[in-house]
């Protein structure tokens, strides 16, 4: 039965025979774009606790004490994989944690991307490729990523299934519905005009699934400066390659950009949030909301340069 409506009921006509509301499902994500996923397919059943926070860096997380006695608490360990939230898995081990851990990338075939692989965890060499862990960054993948968590919800909580089930394919045609918002929205920019730049290479699967073009200053690194001579080579780019848009990630230094932007012209078209929500009264404090205001960044600026 559909809990949500039960509950929806006056408190009188609620019969006394139904169980006992049970305490919610103690879940743990890796960061913020994990943890409202949860949060949307888990509903009230689910108590979710992020461990990377709002704007927090994700790809080199220090896990604080704090953060290993509420996974020693939790049922359920959500990680995205890839090389991305290996810090995650370490300290689950050093918790001897034994809860369920749920991989939502799961069946992905990950992009893969050669050199300057710089996540802090990658096991891949220089110049080898390794996978790009930014999936979510394509809604079609986000999807896959939900159907991941509300299977892992369901295994771990049996008697909530057809809840989690019910929220979940609410939630996946929202998804789908916001994919196809997304395509018809880049759809209006000649394709020649969708050339951006970021700080951080995050955007790859966003780029593959939508037609955009990303460039970035410092290959997929949120730590290391790009150096002179790669600020040089990429104001080089921007203007061969009639770079339209210019952003900065919302971790990355701008130091960088802001050069570039002055040497090239370019403007800087604001923050797009790739690997973190914003805090809840922030631009993008959902997944869909992130989707929604970087989309709303990216159109105009891309389109900017013609009108
Ligand atoms: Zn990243």
């Amino acid at each position: 039965m559909h809990r949500r409506s039960l509950l929806a009921l006056p408190a009188l006509l609620l019969p006394g025979t139904l169980r006992a509301q049970t305490a919610a499902l103690p879940v743990v994500a890796s960061f913020t774009i994990l943890a409202d996923m949860a949060r949307e397919i888990g509903g009230e059943r689910v108590a979710v606790r992020a461990i990377a926070g709002p704007d927090a860096d994700a790809h080199h997380f220090q896990p604080r004490p704090s953060d290993a006695a509420a996974l020693r608490g939790a049922a359920v360990l959500i990680r995205n994989g890839l090389g991305f939230d290996g810090w995650a898995d370490r300290m689950a081990r050093a918790a001897n944690w034994r809860g369920r851990t749920v991989t939502a990338t799961e069946g992905i075939t990950p992009r893969m991307v050669v050199g300057g692989h710089a996540h802090g965890h990658s096991h891949g060499r220089p110049g080898q490729p390794s996978p790009d862990p930014h999936a979510w960054q394509d809604l079609s993948l986000g999807r896959r990523y939900a159907a991941a968590i509300a299977a892992g919800l369901s295994a771990a909580d049996g008697d909530g299934a057809a809840y989690y089930a019910a929220r979940a394919a609410a939630y996946d045609a929202r998804l789908a519905a916001l994919d196809a918002e997304v395509r018809a929205a880049i759809g209006t920019v000649p394709e020649a005009r969708r050339v951006v730049v970021t700080s951080h290479d995050a955007f790859g699967y966003f780029g593959a699934a939508y037609g955009v073009r990303f460039l970035a200053p410092a290959g997929v690194s949120t730590t290391a400066e790009p150096s002179a001579q790669q600020v040089a080579r990429l104001i080089r780019l921007i203007r061969e390659q009639d770079v339209t848009a210019l952003f900065m990630e919302n971790m990355a230094n701008p130091a960088n950009l802001r050069r570039i932007a002055a040497e090239t012209g370019v403007a800087i078209g604001g923050r797009l949030y790739a690997d973190s929500l914003s805090p809840p009264d922030g631009p993008a404090p959902t997944y869909e909301a992130m989707f929604r205001h970087n989309v709303g960044l990216l159109v105009p600026a891309m389109r900017g340069r013609a009108a």
